[in-house]
Order: C-alpha cells, then sequence, then structure tokens
C-alpha cells in the first residue's frame, strides 16, 4: 500500500444519517478505519431498499442514529494489516449478512435464519445497527465481499444483492420449466424475479400489480399476461387461462389480500413463496383444507440461501441474462437521499441508486 493513498482518504468523510423516522442528515462524520481483516470501500454506487424505506417512513425500527445503505458497490482504497487476497483498487460488492458464527441455524449453515443476525448498514430493534454505504466510504470485512466481474457496472452491481434473495426465492419454489407462476407485484423485485423465470425458461408468467407504467415494463421484460388488480379480479383470471391453478406463486407485495388470493391460485402441488415480509401484526386466511386436499406448500424466502448465491446474481448480471439497467428510474447525489427515500415510498420511482462520491 503506498502512502499516497492512505494520504488522499480524508479523515472525515459526507455520510447520510437516519435519526429516525422522517430525519435525514447529511453530516461529516469520521472515515472509517478498516481492522485486521477488513478492507475500506470508496462507495461508487449504492441502491435504496424497501427495507432502507421502512425505517424512513417509521414502519420498523432499530436504534438511531445509522447510516443505512446495504446494497452497493465501489473499489477498495485502504486494506488491513491482515488483508489477503485483495489489493487496492479491487472492484467489490458485498453480501452484507453478519451471522454469529455460534446458534444452531448458523452451525446448520442457515446463516439466514441466524438469531443474532447483524447486516451491514441496517439494524433492528434487538440487533446492533452497523454503518453502512449511505456514506463515501464503508468498511467491510473481506469474508463478506464480492469480486466483481469486468463486464459489470457499479450501477449494475447494486442489484447483486437482491438479486441474490431473487435466486433464493427461486430455489425456495423449487421452479421447473414446465411451471406456470404468478409474481404478485410488479416493483423492482417482482420484475427481477419475471428476470429469472425467464433464465428458468418457465411456461408461463403472470404479473399482477396496481401501476400500468410498471405492468408495461414488467410485459418487456417477458411477463406471459400482466394484470391491474385495481380492474379485474386476478383469481378469475389465473381459473380463466389455466385448469386449476398455477405451480408457483411469489408473493412481492407483504399485502393481506393479495396473499390470501395468491394462496387460493394454487394448483395441487402448488407452493407459495412469501418474498415480502409483511407488518408487524398482519394476519391471513388460509383453507386449511387446501394443504391436506392439494398438498401446497407455503413458505417463505428471506435473505440468500448460500454465499453462491452472491456469485450467481453478479454472474447472470456480468453476462446480461438479466438485465437490471432498465430498472434503474433514478440516480441522485447524497444529497438528494431523502428525496431518493420518499419517490420509493410514494412508488414514483422503481430503483433509485445514489452516488455518495458524485
Ligand atoms: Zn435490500
Ligand atoms: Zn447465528
Amino acid at each position: 500500500m503506498s502512502l499516497n493513498v492512505i494520504w488522499m482518504i480524508p479523515d472525515q468523510m459526507k455520510a447520510g444519517l437516519i435519526y429516525g423516522p422522517k430525519d435525514v442528515r447529511i453530516e461529516r462524520v469520521d472515515t472509517p478505519r478498516p481492522s485486521y481483516n477488513e478492507v475500506l470501500i470508496k462507495v461508487e454506487s449504492v441502491g435504496i431498499c424497501a427495507t432502507d424505506v421502512k425505517k424512513y417512513t417509521g414502519v420498523s425500527s432499530c436504534s438511531f442514529p445509522i447510516i443505512l445503505g446495504h446494497e452497493f458497490s465501489g473499489s477498495i482504497v485502504s486494506l488491513g494489516e491482515k488483508v489477503k487476497g485483495y489489493k487496492i483498487g479491487d472492484r467489490v460488492s458485498a453480501n452484507p449478512d453478519m451471522p454469529c458464527f455460534q446458534c444452531k441455524y448458523c452451525v446448520q449453515s442457515k446463516f439466514n435464519l441466524c438469531t443474532q443476525l447483524s447486516v451491514i448498514g441496517y439494524g433492528t430493534e434487538e440487533i446492533e445497527p452497523i454503518n453502512g454505504a449511505f456514506a463515501q466510504f464503508v468498511r467491510v470485512p473481506t469474508w463478506n465481499l464480492i469480486p466483481l466481474e469486468e463486464s459489470i457496472g457499479y450501477d449494475e452491481a447494486t442489484f447483486i444483492e437482491p438479486f441474490a434473495c431473487v435466486i433464493r426465492s427461486f430455489e425456495q419454489g423449487k421452479v421447473k420449466i414446465t411451471d406456470n407462476i404468478v409474481i404478485l407485484g410488479e416493483g423492482r423485485i417482482g420484475l427481477l424475479h419475471i428476470q429469472l423465470a425467464n433464465v428458468y425458461g418457465v411456461n408461463r408468467i403472470t404479473v399482477t400489480g396496481m401501476i400500468d407504467e410498471r405492468l408495461e415494463i414488467a410485459k418487456k421484460l417477458g411477463a406471459s399476461d400482466v394484470l391491474n388488480v385495481q380492474e379485474s379480479d386476478p383469481l378469475k383470471f389465473i381459473f380463466d387461462i389455466t385448469e386449476d391453478g398455477v405451480d408457483v406463486v411469489f408473493d412481492t407485495t407483504g399485502n393481506a389480500k393479495a396473499a390470501e388470493q395468491g394462496i387460493k391460485m394454487l394448483a395441487p402441488h402448488g407452493r407459495f413463496i412469501s418474498f415480502a415480509g409483511f407488518p408487524k401484526g398482519v394476519k391471513i386466511e388460509i383453507d386449511p383444507r387446501d394443504l391436506h386436499y392439494k398438498e401446497i406448500i407455503l413458505t417463505g424466502s428471506f435473505g440468500y440461501g448460500s454465499l453462491s448465491d452472491y456469485y450467481k446474481a453478479g454472474h447472470l448480471i456480468a453476462n446480461k441474462r438479466i438485465d437490471v439497467s432498465k430498472l434503474i428510474t433514478k440516480v441522485r447525489p447524497l444529497e438528494e437521499l431523502e428525496v431518493g427515500f420518499q419517490e420509493i415510498a410514494e412508488l414514483k420511482s422503481i430503483r433509485t441508486i445514489i452516488h455518495p462520491n458524485s
């Protein structure tokens, strides 16, 4: 490491801190210093995730203040003393999860279910927040790094984390090429599900939503049918086009009514995957006879399945099997972070990307 590089890293950096619901402040804070096995990344691009917006709107909480931002990419500008295998200038993204490696789920390599899970750029009321990437620099342990292939741009690389979760979703759905699938929701995650369905080569992809403009994008990305649920009855539609329902339903809405309808759409042996989290206290009704007589499976998809999901995601994006560039609707400097949160909350942007160093 040249002294020159150390000298160029400022002692303080610009960061977007959230102090509580609707309270975002751009401040100067100390630039983090990487310890033994950590690197310092200059953040080139960071996407706003629905979970960030939930902290902003107050739907979910954590101990404030915190620098959010867990879907990021950038280049390494400083190395801890013991770092091996990475050098200054390497382009990277990251798996933001920091499991405890001790609980009973970690022992079984089910890291997404870790009972003490910490996440870079995220926090809950129970778990200590770790500062993330809505800042000029972020500190990341080497075992969290995902090296970027040459053909993937920084903005595209911000999709590696959410897309790894979509890969998990399909594995939970045990998707087969002959399957008819329904994707509830036409947001960024729903649209990523369409693109992965194309890679799988499923038989028919039906997408439901409420925003015509997004449903048009869904169609362009490969949806066989799109349906605005405010204008048409999705259950009637599904049973008009199929004999006895569909094989897999992915719920990317976290909406109780949509989920109840989605479960009713299932054919015998159908699988319902709850991708989006529901707000606390929400209840849904199901007909238990469907569990017995149709042997339907109800499950969820939370985070990623294994580290390889990140590499698969990076590779599918790098070789353009998944085209994420069409989903980027806004690019903003860090100073406009709050505007970014607002536009995602108000469904005015599918994907807002922040460039903290622009
Ligand atoms: Zn996310
Ligand atoms: Zn654990």
